[in-house]
C-alpha cells in the first residue's frame, strides 16, 4: 500500500499515518460519525489509533472501543496514562479502567502523557509490571524533551521505551534541534501529534499559506495532505491526524502516497523556517 512505515521496537511495521481521537467522544450526536471515521482509517490501513483517558473523560476510548468491534486485531492500540495515576497501583487500576473502556484485555502500547508527578523509576516499574500482567505490550512516554529522554535512558529499563510522542508540524520544528536527531540516533520512533497544526505555536494560517497551496495543486491533493507528507517524509516519525469524517480519514490514508521533491522540501521550509536554536518542547 505505501512505502512509508514505521518500526515499532525493531518488530512491529506499520504505516507512518495512524488516527488521533483527542475532543472524541464529547458530543454525543458526533459519535456515530467518530466509530464510522475510525473504522473506515482501520480499513484504509491507518491500523494504529491513539488515545487517552484524558480524552473526554475516558469518552474518547469508549467511541475507540466501539470503533473496534470486530477489528480489534488489526489495530495497534495506543492510550495513554495521566502522570499522577503513572506509578504504583494507581497505573494498574488506570489501566485497567482504559481497557475497560476500549473493550479489549490488552493495549499494544502505553504512553505517559507528560511527566511530571512520579520518578521515571516509578513510571518504568508500573509500565514493566503491566507488560509482566499481560496488559499491554509495550510503554513509551510523551512530550519529554531530549534532556528528559537522557534521564530515562539513565534509569534501569528505561531504554525499554518505545516512542516518544511530541507536537511536530511545519510551523513548529524545534524538534529538529536535538530531540528529533537524538530519537533517529537511539532507533526511537516518533509520533507526531496535531500533524495539521490544530494546536501548538504558530498554527494560524498553516492550511491556507500559499506554498503549501500551490504545492498541493501541483500533486491534485490538499494542503492537509501536504502536511501530512512533510511529517512523515521525516525519517523515523509518523503522524496522527485525528479525522471524525470518512473523506478526511481517506484524505489522510492517501497521503500516504505522496512524495514532495526536494524542491518542494526547501520551498516549504523556507516559508516556515526551523527555530535556529534551542526553544522550549512546543506542546498543547
Ligand atoms: P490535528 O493536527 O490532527 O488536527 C485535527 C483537525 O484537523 C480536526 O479538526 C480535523 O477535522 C481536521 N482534519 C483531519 N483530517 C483533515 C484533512 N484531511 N483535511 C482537513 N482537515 C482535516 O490535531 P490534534 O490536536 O487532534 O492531534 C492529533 C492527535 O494527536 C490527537 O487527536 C491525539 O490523539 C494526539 N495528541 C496528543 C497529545 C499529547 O499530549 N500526547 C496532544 C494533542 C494531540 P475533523 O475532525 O472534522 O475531520
Amino acid at each position: 500500500m505505501t512505502n512509508k512505515q514505521i518500526v515499532f521496537a525493531g518488530e512491529i511495521v506499520l504505516p507512518a499515518i495512524g488516527q488521533g481521537t483527542w475532543s472524541m467522544g464529547e458530543d454525543p450526536h458526533q459519535r456515530c460519525a467518530e466509530v464510522s471515521a475510525l473504522r473506515a482509517g482501520v480499513e484504509q490501513g491507518l491500523t494504529l489509533i491513539d488515545t487517552a483517558e484524558m480524552y473526554a473523560d475516558g469518552g474518547a476510548e469508549e467511541v475507540v472501543g466501539e470503533a473496534l468491534t470486530g477489528l480489534r486485531e488489526k489495530v495497534f492500540l495506543v492510550s495513554k496514562v495521566y502522570p499522577w495515576n503513572a506509578g504504583g497501583q494507581k497505573a494498574i487500576a488506570a489501566c485497567e479502567g482504559s481497557l475497560q473502556r476500549l473493550q479489549t484485555d490488552y493495549l499494544d502500547l502505553y504512553l505517559l502523557h507528560w511527566s511530571g508527578s512520579f520518578s521515571f523509576e516509578e513510571t518504568v516499574d508500573a509500565m514493566e509490571r503491566l507488560i509482566a500482567q499481560g496488559k499491554i505490550r509495550r510503554w513509551g512516554v510523551s512530550n519529554l524533551d531530549v534532556d528528559q529522554m537522557q534521564a530515562l535512558w539513565r534509569v534501569v529499563g528505561g531504554k525499554q521505551c518505545a516512542t516518544n510522542q511530541v507536537l511536530y508540524h511545519l510551523a513548529s520544528r524545534g524538534i529538529e534541534h536535538d530531540l528529533l536527531p537524538w530519537c533517529q540516533q537511539h532507533q526511537l520512533p516518533v509520533m507526531a501529534y496535531s500533524p495539521l497544526a490544530q494546536a501548538g505555536r504558530l498554527r494560524s494560517g498553516l492550511l491556507n499559506h500559499p506554498v503549501v497551496n500551490e504545492i498541493a495543486l501541483a500533486h491534485n491533493v490538499t494542503p492537509a495532505q501536504i502536511l501530512l507528507a512533510w511529517v512523515i517524509g521525516h525519517q523515523g516519525v509518523m503522524a496522527i491526524p485525528k479525522a471524525a469524517s470518512v473523506e478526511h480519514v481517506q484524505q489522510n490514508a492517501a497521503a500516504l502516497n505522496i512524495t514532495l521533491s526536494a524542491q518542494e522540501i526547501a520551498a516549504l521550509e523556507k516559508a516556515y523556517p526551523a527555530p535556529r536554536g534551542k526553544t522550549a518542547l512546543d506542546m498543547v
